[in-house]
């Protein structure tokens, strides 16, 4: 059963530490566009609970926000306040957030509990390369980000929050591109 439980973040980070979509580096295809300013200073990570923990708050790299779940359209189950992080420089790369680390994949479970990998369908300011050109991304990046998800989902607010985002997408008719079919979550 899942529960409301701090995630071990310190292990997330330690095997996610080198781990990139494919073996060179993707920002030379698009000029690092995901961690650039959009027009209206709106594009930041939003961090799971407890991964806050992660980090000293004074990192000279970031700015925080305090945001309330409610108004962002997270579950009820996520509690004041949601941290949400703008970068105003280049991060230290060990230090990044686990959302950067999984982009541009994103968690899909199906109704029976199966979690899939899909490209991120959230409407972006930009466009990833690796998702327009559907790049094959390693196969190991995938894995690693599977098993992630596995950690995280036995937090049962994230796993309401990938409920929530997986219905949606059905509801909308969405059809996601699939990377990683298939790992059965209990
Ligand atoms: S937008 Fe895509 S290709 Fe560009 S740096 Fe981000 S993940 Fe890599
Ligand atoms: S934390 Fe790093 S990878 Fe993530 S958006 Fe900021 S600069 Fe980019």
């Amino acid at each position: 059963m899942s529960s409301k439980m701090i995630v071990n973040y310190k292990e997330l980070y330690d095997i996610t530490s080198t781990l990139t979509p494919i073996y060179s580096d993707c920002g030379e295809l698009c000029g690092k566009i995901c961690c650039q300013p959009d027009s209206e200073d709106n594009l930041g990570v939003y961090l799971y609970p407890g991964e806050e923990r992660m980090f000293t708050g004074k990192e000279n790299w970031l700015q925080w926000e305090h945001r309330n779940p409610a108004e962002d359209d997270f579950p009820p189950s996520w509690g004041f306040p949601v941290h949400f992080i703008r970068c105003t420089r280049s991060c230290p790369r060990e230090q990044r957030p686990l959302n950067c680390r999984f982009f541009p994949l994103a968690p899909h479970l199906l109704k029976d509990n199966t979690l899939l990998l899909i490209h991120e369908t959230l409407k972006l300011p930009y466009m990833c390369p690796l998702i327009t050109g559907r790049t094959p991304l390693r196969k190991d990046f995938a894995e690693i980000t599977a098993r992630c998800w596995q950690e995280l989902l036995r937090d049962s607010r994230i796993r309401d929050l990938v409920e929530m985002d997986s219905r949606e997408r059905e509801r909308e008719g969405c059809r996601p591109y699939v990377v990683y079919p298939g790992i059965k979550i209990f």
